[in-house]
């Protein structure tokens, strides 16, 4: 009878244990991506008609671009860099061409990468020259013996490689040269807003995700944020979820947010959807951090939780629908 009912139980609890939460273990979508476009004050009210329409229209050539490598069977590493190049080469970003630009008005970018069936990662800090920083994270990764490089070494190692690089000028956009006045006048908080990120899920079951920043407006120069933090603004694992942050790095590196989430999941079976409300909605708060974060598990559940005011964000699964939203209300 004891036996009976050990044997019973086993059958009750062993398809639980690989099960994360209510989402389960059937298989949402064959493959997928999921990108941001930053988190911060952004509302309704905030944005003209014709703002709202840019930010939804890049968001959905990032998602189309990531779809298309996907959907011919391409890798997620892959798909992400070509969604987050897109959004590096759109001024609407802070991330490439629309960085924002230092205390002393120069512009340093950040980007990583991470292949989740490799545990393989590439990230790039304060780099000043260097067109598409995802694009130099990824040489990190794949051609070199490191995981990370700064500033004129990361340059370098990019040139031996072919990368493209830029006079400093091509950063400067109006638009973060006035923020960063209006911000000095105010001697008021760093602020952030636009950074890029991309997580995908391929046919093969691989996982990625990568992140590409121009950091916090008006920070210290030599500043680096989570966005190249392997773990922090950027992890991926096929065993669990690829995920991209966006928000106050210096809080996003203190919660180790990314990694957390991957680590509640395989460690204690949750769910994607309640890993990352977890951490995002009640552990970074309680260390007063704001941001969110986007992520796609390896069932191709998407989850992407914040807590300011807005978040650039969308995917695209294998229906082919584009889903893109910027505000708390959709
Ligand atoms: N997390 C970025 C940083 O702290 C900024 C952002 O996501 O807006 O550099």
């Amino acid at each position: 009878m004891g036996k009976l009912f050990i044997i019973l139980l086993a059958l009750v609890l062993l398809p639980a244990s690989g099960m994360y939460g209510g989402e389960g273990d059937e298989q949402k979508s064959e493959f997928g991506i999921v990108v941001h476009g930053g988190a911060g004050g952004i509302s309704r009210d905030g944005y003209t008609p014709e703002q709202d329409a840019a930010y939804r229209e890049a968001l959905s050539e990032a998602l189309r671009a990531g779809y298309e490598i996907l959907r011919n069977g391409g890798s997620s590493v892959d798909a992400v860099e070509a969604a987050i190049t897109i959004m590096e080469d759109d001024s609407l970003f802070n991330a490439g061409r629309g960085a924002v630009f230092t205390a002393e008005g120069k512009n340093e970018l950040d980007a990583s990468i991470m292949d989740g069936s490799t545990l393989n990662a590439g990230a790039v800090a304060g780099v000043t020259r260097v067109k598409n920083p995802i694009t130099l994270a990824r040489l990190v990764m794949d051609e070199s013996r490191h995981v990370m490089f700064a500033r004129e070494g990361a340059e370098v190692f990019g040139e031996q490689h072919g990368i493209e690089t830029v006079p400093e000028d091509y950063f400067f956009t109006e638009r973060r040269w006035r923020t960063l006045q209006r911000r000095q006048e105010r001697e008021a908080a760093e602020e952030s807003g636009g950074t890029v990120g991309a997580a995908a899920l391929d046919k093969n079951g691989n996982l990625a995700a990568g992140t590409s920043t121009g950091g916090m407006t008006n920070k210290r120069f030599g500043r680096i944020g989570d966005s190249p933090v392997i773990g922090a603004g950027t992890y991926a694992n096929n065993k669990t979820c690829a995920v991209s942050a966006t928000g106050h790095g210096e809080y996003f590196i203190r919660s180790v947010v990314t990694y957390d989430i991957s680590a509640k999941m395989e460690y204690k079976g949750m769910s994607l959807h309640d890993a990352a409300h977890r951490v995002v909605m009640e552990k970074l708060p309680d260390l007063g951090g704001h941001g969110g974060i986007i992520s796609i598990d390896k069932h191709g559940n998407v989850a992407m939780p914040f807590t300011t005011g807005g978040m650039h964000r969308g995917y695209i699964l294998d229906d082919g629908e584009i889903v893109v939203k910027l505000y708390g209300d959709e």
